[in-house]
């Protein structure tokens, strides 16, 4: 089932590749359709993943087609598209800068025009908690509130969307912003958005995403 939807995700798979988002089987992505969620599979390396290795469950978890377990973070991706109506789309990366961020445990502030209409302002890093837990889920939603993407506490990024193209590309914007920041930081002050910009850029997000 879902086979042209296994064909985009194997391909944003590779893609999260291309861009530097993840090596080897880290990081993982997903898209929900209907009442089920097709998932990529745990530990397979994306470059000799195929369609058939795509994992299709539905939102309790229970896997309904697919011979791989699916991705050690399903949790997450469940727990997002049941507190998130409109979220169609995961991508969950471990890309270098934001994982940085991540591991310093510092949000990244509303510094750039462009990012904030497309990710929210302020975006936060959640409590830290083990992969794969009921806690890091949890942790991940409660941070993700009226924003598109958030920092996961030592580990990485995760962003969501009405698409996957949309996901990726927000994952893409939020490494550039987090490697913006780090280097502006390491260049002098960083100067953040005046409070009234943002709340207008914000309010622009807002409206945009609808979630
Ligand atoms: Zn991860």
């Amino acid at each position: 089932m879902y086979e042209e939807k296994k064909k985009e995700l194997l391909d944003l798979c590779l893609q999260m590749v291309e861009n530097d988002l993840v090596i080897g089987s880290s990081g993982n992505a997903s898209l929900r359709v209907d009442e089920h969620v097709v998932i990529s599979p745990s530990s397979v390396h994306y470059t000799e993943m195929s369609i058939e290795d795509m994992v299709v469950v539905d939102m309790n978890g229970d896997v309904i087609e697919g011979t791989r377990n699916p991705s050690i973070e399903m949790l997450m991706h469940l727990e997002i598209y049941a507190a998130r109506d409109k979220a169609l789309a995961i991508v969950h990366t471990h890309s270098i800068y934001a994982s940085a961020m991540a591991v310093i445990q510092e949000p990244l502030p509303p510094i750039l025009d462009e990012i904030i209409p497309k990710l929210g302002a302020t975006i936060r890093v959640s409590s830290y908690a083990m992969p794969g837990t009921k806690d890091l889920a949890k942790n991940v939603v409660e941070v993700l509130e009226s924003r598109s993407a958030a920092l996961i506490a030592n580990h990485g990024a995760v962003c969501y969307a009405k698409t996957l193209k949309e996901a990726l590309f927000l994952s893409i914007i939020l490494e550039r912003a987090c490697k913006i920041y780090m280097t502006a930081k390491c260049a002098g002050k960083v100067n953040e958005l005046p409070e009234e910009v943002v709340e207008d850029e914000q309010d622009i997000h807002d409206m945009l995403a609808q979630y």
